[in-house]
């Protein structure tokens, strides 16, 4: 990947701005950084190298904020393909799941996490495994109460992996399915009853789509329900 320097290679408009004929009026458009690519599918490519790669150049862009909270409807295909606002497909699909459920990320707040600031810090305790709850607590002993959703987005754009569901150790992953059956059971029927669809719910939690299509299967089987109804009780 190549960000060009050249005022002569400039194409007239950002390659979000081709595919999403709307966003190309918004005043902050000619400030975008993906302008300046020289490959514009970059931003289009559904390999995750590709992907992060896109998102690295969010990672500098001056309007990553304005472009991820920019009004593009959420099926416009500029919006389902590739990265946009420094988020993957991915990514922007769990936050998609996020707001169903009324969780709506603090882009200022973000921003200022994943700034020179907070940057490292906030990266040094995602190596260090922390979770998402533990991240905020975390932030909260320097006086910045933030919401988990917020952390996310400044996790995910200073190029971290953290998620809902905290990645399995190696032996774990096998029983990965198994676990989001038993421990976050009421969860997944809470997030499909909110209307979450399946991929929406992978996305949501950050898991693999597969695992969760088969811990739907386990619940259906009702071989996990009266520990569900335990927690439940307790
Ligand atoms: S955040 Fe990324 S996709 Fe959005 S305008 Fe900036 S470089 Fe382009």
């Amino acid at each position: 990947m190549t960000v060009m320097t050249g005022r002569s290679i400039a194409p007239a408009v950002s390659p979000r701005a081709r595919r999403s004929p709307t966003a190309d009026l918004a005043e902050w458009r000619p400030r975008s950084l993906c302008r300046w690519v020289e490959d514009p599918d970059l931003f289009f490519d559904p390999r995750p190298e590709r992907q992060r790669a896109a998102a690295a150049v969010c990672r500098g862009c001056p309007v990553r904020t304005q472009c991820l909270s920019a009004e593009v409807p959420h099926d416009d295909a500029s919006y389902v393909s590739g990265v946009f606002g420094g988020l993957t497909e991915t990514q922007r699909l769990a936050l998609r799941g996020e707001r169903q459920l009324g969780h709506v990320p603090h882009l200022g707040v973000a921003q200022r996490l994943a700034g020179p600031g907070w940057g490292t810090w906030v990266m040094a305790r995602e190596r260090a495994g922390l979770t998402l709850s533990e991240m905020c607590a975390a932030v909260a002993e320097y006086g910045l109460v933030v919401d988990e959703v917020t952390v996310l987005v400044a996790v995910w754009w200073l190029g971290g992996e953290l998620c809902r569901v905290p990645a399995p150790c190696e032996g774990d992953k096998r029983r990965l399915r198994r676990r989001l059956a038993e421990d976050y059971g009421l969860l997944l029927r809470e997030l499909t009853a909110a209307g979450l669809r399946q991929q929406d719910v992978a996305a949501y939690l950050g898991v693999p789509l597969a695992e969760v299509t088969a811990a739907f299967k386990i619940l259906s089987r009702g071989d996990v329900e009266a520990r569900c109804g335990e927690r439940v009780a307790a």
